[in-house]
């Protein structure tokens, strides 16, 4: 049976586009797991201490035979593939930031994994793409997707295009 997933990407670093891109690539050839949802990126102001450049923010959804530790291990192997740093401190400028929001209607909490993920209901730079493409979603003990989104803080977001979509029009 297969899982139904969604995956947050995030990057603010050597080219951001690009970086969000080569991840949705990456995700779409993990083992046994298909990409069925591919949201719209969004640019926002970088959270925390000191100037940063902007992030690019957008959510994959996946239908996965990986169990979800595997996956965890999965989308870390895509970050070091992709030339994170893990040593880089909390908040520092990433080049791609990928975690797992939902795993079905998974609860769990445990050195290595919390379901759903704890920041995402605080996230407006997740909730929206991932309304974009599963606006019926109830989050496991959180409440109903849209709920949520009408509750997370402002935050400006700007919908941008995807180097792919660019290449597709041009
Ligand atoms: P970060 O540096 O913010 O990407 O956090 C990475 C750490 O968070 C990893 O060591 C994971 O084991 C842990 N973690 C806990 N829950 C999750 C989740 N839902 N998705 C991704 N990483 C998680």
């Amino acid at each position: 049976m297969k899982a139904r997933a969604f995956i947050a990407l995030g990057s603010n670093l050597d080219d951001p586009l690009v970086r969000i891109d080569a991840a949705f690539r990456a995700l779409a050839k993990l083992p046994a797991t298909r990409l069925s949802k591919r949201s719209p990126s969004y640019r926002n102001r970088a959270v925390g201490p000191g100037p940063q450049p902007d992030f690019i923010n957008a959510v994959a959804e996946l239908d996965t035979g990986l169990g979800p530790y595997a996956l965890l291990r999965a989308v870390r192997d895509i970050e070091t593939a992709q030339g994170r740093e893990r040593r880089a401190k909390r908040w520092a400028p990433r080049v791609i930031d990928l975690d797992i929001l939902l795993y079905d209607d998974r609860q769990m909490r445990d050195s290595r994994l919390t379901l759903p993920h704890p920041e995402m209901h605080r996230r407006r730079f997740v909730l929206q793409p991932l309304s974009d493409i599963a606006p019926e979603l109830t989050i496991p003990g959180l409440g109903p997707l849209q709920d949520l989104l009408q509750q997370a803080p402002a935050q400006e977001l700007i919908e941008v295009a995807s180097t792919e979509a660019a290449l597709e029009s041009g």
